[in-house]
């Protein structure tokens, strides 16, 4: 099999599902390749509902809207196109749903068709280029070439192989395996007596590092949805996210077998499920044409530019236990600043975007750019960008942000701007 197509999109999560559909909707010929057999991403694979980053904290104003706005609507969460929104975050009531969203939108689609089971591994460039890019299936390595490419893995896979330059950090935030218990009774506290049991494990030395415990009664009221998992790893090498996976799963039995055993709310509850991936919070950025800055992010940058809007915290997990909070202290929380169009350009591709949390961000930037609809908000600019540039017959590097910005805008998305 050999497959060519205008734009390539590799991952169909957070960010790749809505540069898929911006990419299609806005007249290219487009392919999505995922790993996975659904779409959906961090919402799909970890099995996370919440939508941060759409609006502003201080008056829940939604800041983001266009296609992370329209799937908040079309899961009922709110009205089409709502200027406000219940939550800081919003929750979607229900993952697999999601997972039939994505394939619904997709399918609806003319220009748009996806392959799941389909992992992208391998590029084969041609100059500053990238010719082909090599996915494997299970009809073996199919080579698809596109004359725009945009890495929406989460962790630059395609990006790392070109060759161009990738920021790492030093220490990653940890990963975390979300699980669900069924059959637990609600009411009084329920974080405390968790959390002990959390301690006396731990001493008892049957579990590592934790946090939280986070336990909420999210998707119905007898099932808590838990995120306390917290374990260390490099998730780009696969040695070290294998044994994330198998950590991950044995925390996540230790935790209900010590709470089935020592809290009684838990007495007749039983293990639902986990995953089916462990989370990755951070693993590698590309060094971008322009490269979102925690200064940026602290001054509340607006630049001419601008794609796409953040306004989460600035969210790092510390490599250790924390009680209550996910993290150490307050992170600082902006209003709203802008992520310029350079940001999703690695330095040397010509024909390559790369969007969603490995975009081009040092450390604490990302910690609050990575979050699920800036993401979504930057691959829809990916998207858009890259029909544009098949639209001109140009190469991605030659468009102005501010080019992008316009059609986004017109389509009532882009970065938010007050009035
Ligand atoms: C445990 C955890 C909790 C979080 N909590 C929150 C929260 O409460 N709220 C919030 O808004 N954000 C949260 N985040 C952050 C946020 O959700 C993610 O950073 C964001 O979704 C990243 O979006 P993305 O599109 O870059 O990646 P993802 O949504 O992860 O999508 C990447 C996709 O690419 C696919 N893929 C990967 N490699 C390849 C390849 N080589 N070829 C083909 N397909 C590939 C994957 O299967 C996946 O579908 C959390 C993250 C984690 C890990």
């Amino acid at each position: 099999m050999q497959l060519e197509t205008d734009v390539l999109v590799c991952g169909a999560g957070c960010a790749g599902l809505s540069a898929a559909l911006a990419s299609a909707r806005n007249g290219a010929n487009t392919l999505l390749v995922e790993r996975a057999g659904f779409s959906g991403g961090i919402i799909t694979c970890v099995g996370l509902p919440f939508f941060d980053g759409i609006a502003r904290k201080s008056d829940k104003k939604v800041l983001v809207r266009g296609i992370p706005l329209e799937l908040l609507w079309r899961m009922g969460v709110c009205e089409m196109g709502a200027d406000t929104i219940y939550k800081h975050n919003p929750t979607i009531k229900n993952i697999e749903q999601f997972k039939l969203l994505a394939d619904e939108l997709i399918e609806t689609e003319p220009r748009l068709e996806v392959l799941y089971h389909s992992f992208a591994v391998e590029t084969n460039m041609e100059g500053d280029r990238i010719g082909e890019v090599l996915v494997a299936t299970k009809e073996g390595l199919v080579p698809i070439k596109a004359k725009t490419v945009i890495d929406c893995t989460g962790d630059a896979d395609i990006a790392q192989r070109t060759g161009t330059p990738i920021q790492k950090s030093e220490e990653l935030l940890p990963m975390t395996m979300h699980f669900r218990i069924g059959n637990v009774e609600r009411g009084g506290d329920l974080r405390t007596p968790c959390q002990n049991a959390l301690l006396k494990a731990q001493e008892a030395g049957d579990l590592g590092l934790f946090y939280g415990p986070g336990l909420s009664f999210m998707f119905a009221d007898d099932e808590v949805y838990i995120h306390a998992i917290r374990v260390l790893g490099d998730a780009s090498q696969v040695r070290s996210l294998t044994q994330a996976e198998i950590q991950g799963r044995k925390d996540a039995w230790t935790m209900y077998d010590y709470w089935k055993r020592e809290v009684p709310a838990f007495k007749d509850a039983y293990y639902i499920s986990s995953g089916p991936y462990m989370g990755i919070r951070e693993t590698c950025r590309i060094e971008g044409v322009t490269n979102l800055t925690e200064e940026d992010v602290r001054g509340e940058r607006l630049r001419d530019d601008a794609v796409a809007t953040g306004c989460w915290y600035m969210d790092i997990h510390p490599q250790k236990t924390t009680l209550g909070s996910a993290n150490e202290g307050e992170g600082f929380q902006p209003d709203f600043y802008d992520i310029p169009y350079g940001s999703l350009l690695p330095k040397k591709v010509s024909n390559l975007l790369v969007a969603g949390r490995c975009h081009g961000a040092d450390r604490m930037a990302a910690s609050s750019s990575r979050v699920s609809v800036t993401c979504m908000a930057m691959g829809q600019a990916a998207g858009t960008a890259a029909a544009l540039a098949t639209d001109e017959g140009k190469g991605v590097q030659e468009l102005e942000g501010t080019q992008v910005r316009a059609i986004l805008e017109a389509q009532h998305a882009g970065p938010y701007r007050e009035g």
